[in-house]
């Protein structure tokens, strides 16, 4: 559990941003013990974003050279376009996350953004250009409002305000006695899993990066606040390059592109219906859910009996 206390606002905004990138990356990959490994070259200039198109050319990775992780994998995200990756646990999804945000480098291959080696940039740029939203957002100790503003530095109100609308959080906040200097975190008001991710989606709406890095939500959401966030994420992904890393697969039926990944190696990508219709390893996963939907269904059916 990561746990940042520290007043940190004067630290300056060299610091932050690293802090930031930090925090969203632990967030989202549990990251905060590993090392980093990664250097910038000397006088790398910074990304420069025309669209937002990610590339995976070939990339070979493995965490040790003597196990390989990925298997040569090619997947291409114009700008603007929805990915979705799927496959069992420990195929390597995540693990294409990390390396997006080069906290690893390939072994093999290259990852692209607009046609720019993720090795020749900054990591800075790289992780102003990338926007995370995890599944379970971590909150500071703190207003609401510095949580939401911790996405953007000199965020106006109007600006906080304007993306806890877009995240549908704005009711709740303003229904609170103390508004948005409601103090949240460990020692304030505690958030339900659902408030929480919509504070990390109204932080990210205001950082307003080009390409997105979500990882879907597993969380035990209630069906309606789940839509509810699913609606708020497809609203964020209008205009930006969005990569979800998908457990659930109803959530992600009308992306631009599906890739199944499976032991490192992407064995099927399309359109959901023509993966459907394809008849190989989505299509038995999206039946194999739909039966374990059903059966979740029928359980609380009984229950309520
Ligand atoms: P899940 O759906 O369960 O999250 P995933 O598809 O995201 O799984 P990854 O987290 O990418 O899978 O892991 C792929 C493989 O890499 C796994 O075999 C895992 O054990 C291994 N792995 C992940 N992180 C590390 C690490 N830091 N060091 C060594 N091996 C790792």
């Amino acid at each position: 559990m990561i746990q940042i206390t520290m007043p940190l606002n004067f630290l300056g905004s060299v610091y932050r941003e690293i802090r930031q990138a930090l925090v969203d990356m632990a967030e989202m990959f549990d990251l905060l013990e590993q090392p980093a490994e990664v250097t910038d070259k000397p006088d790398a200039p910074d990304l420069e974003i025309n669209g937002g198109a990610v590339e995976l050319d070939q990339v070979e990775f493995g965490y040790e050279a003597a196990r390989p992780i990925l298997h040569g994998v090619s997947i291409r995200a114009g700008a603007g376009e929805t990915i979705a990756i799927v496959g069992p646990s420990g195929s390597g999804k995540s693990t294409i996350g990390r390396l997006l945000f080069r906290f690893y480098d390939v072994t093999g291959g290259a990852i692209r953004i607009d046609g720019q080696d993720l090795r020749d940039v900054t990591q800075n740029s790289l992780h102003r250009a990338i926007g995370v939203v995890p599944q379970d957002t971590v909150l500071f100790n703190d207003s609401i409002r510095y949580n939401i503003a911790y996405g953007k530095e000199g965020a106006t109100f109007a600006e906080i305000e304007a993306v806890a609308k877009a995240a549908r959080i704005h009711d709740f906040v303003s229904s609170l006695p103390e508004g948005y200097d409601t103090q949240v975190g460990e020692r304030g008001l505690k958030l339900s899993g659902g408030e929480k991710q919509r504070v990390g989606i109204a932080r990210t709406l205001l950082k307003n990066p080009p390409i997105l890095l979500l990882d879907e939500a597993t969380s035990a959401l209630d069906t309606e606040t789940e839509r509810d966030i699913q609606q708020s994420l497809k609203a964020m992904g209008v205009g930006r390059t969005v990569i979800t890393i998908a457990h659930r697969l109803s959530t992600i039926a009308d992306a631009d592109r599906i890739v199944v990944l499976e032991d490192g190696v992407v064995r099927e990508e399309g359109r959901h219906d023509e993966l459907l219709a394809l008849g190989g390893k989505y299509a038995a996963m999206w039946a194999r859910q739909a039966a374990e939907e059903d059966d979740d269904g029928e359980a609380e059916a009984n229950a309520v009996a």
